[in-house]
């Protein structure tokens, strides 16, 4: 990333975050060569990897579709959706970190799980117990979608 004030190669970043919106990346950085420091922005539309399916079909990673898989697993557990989107943000971060441009079905699964893990043991449990007998997060999802529709937002 060159520095936009005087044109050196490298800069360092100080601060990664993903905005409030989950679209983007935001990046502080400082200049290597004059101190300066500027702050960039990446779409995560563009950064984000494709999801291969153990079938070897590919799919595009699809937030609300995740958010909708840990909500149902979530049903009636005391769990804020502040702590909620907290797990989303970090499973987001984690496959953007990656810098993969592809990433296995299965990998997103183990993160989903991860974060039940430390949210809630039932959710984690209940989540644990349904996708294992699924082949991937996206049947999994595709499941939700068919038999009990988006579930209803709650606080
Ligand atoms: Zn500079």
């Amino acid at each position: 990333m060159k520095c936009p004030f005087c044109q050196h190669e490298e800069t360092q970043v100080l601060d990664t975050r993903v905005s409030e919106e989950g679209d983007a990346i935001r990046r502080r950085r400082r200049c290597t060569h004059c101190d300066k420091r500027f702050t960039t922005f990446e779409r995560i539309e563009l950064a984000m990897p494709v999801v291969v399916k153990k079938n070897g079909s590919r799919t595009e990673f699809d937030p609300v579709k995740l958010r909708a898989s840990l909500m149902l697993a979530l049903r009636k557990r005391p769990v804020s959706a502040e702590a909620l989107d907290e797990a989303l943000q970090r499973i987001k971060e984690k496959l953007l970190s990656s810098g993969e441009r592809e990433v296995l079905s299965g990998h997103v699964g183990e993160l989903v799980m991860r974060e039940l893990k430390r949210l809630d043991k039932i959710a984690y449990i209940r989540f644990a117990s349904v996708y294992k007998s699924f082949e991937d997060v996206a049947e999994f999802q595709n499941m939700i979608e068919e038999f009990s529709g988006p579930p209803a937002r709650k606080k």
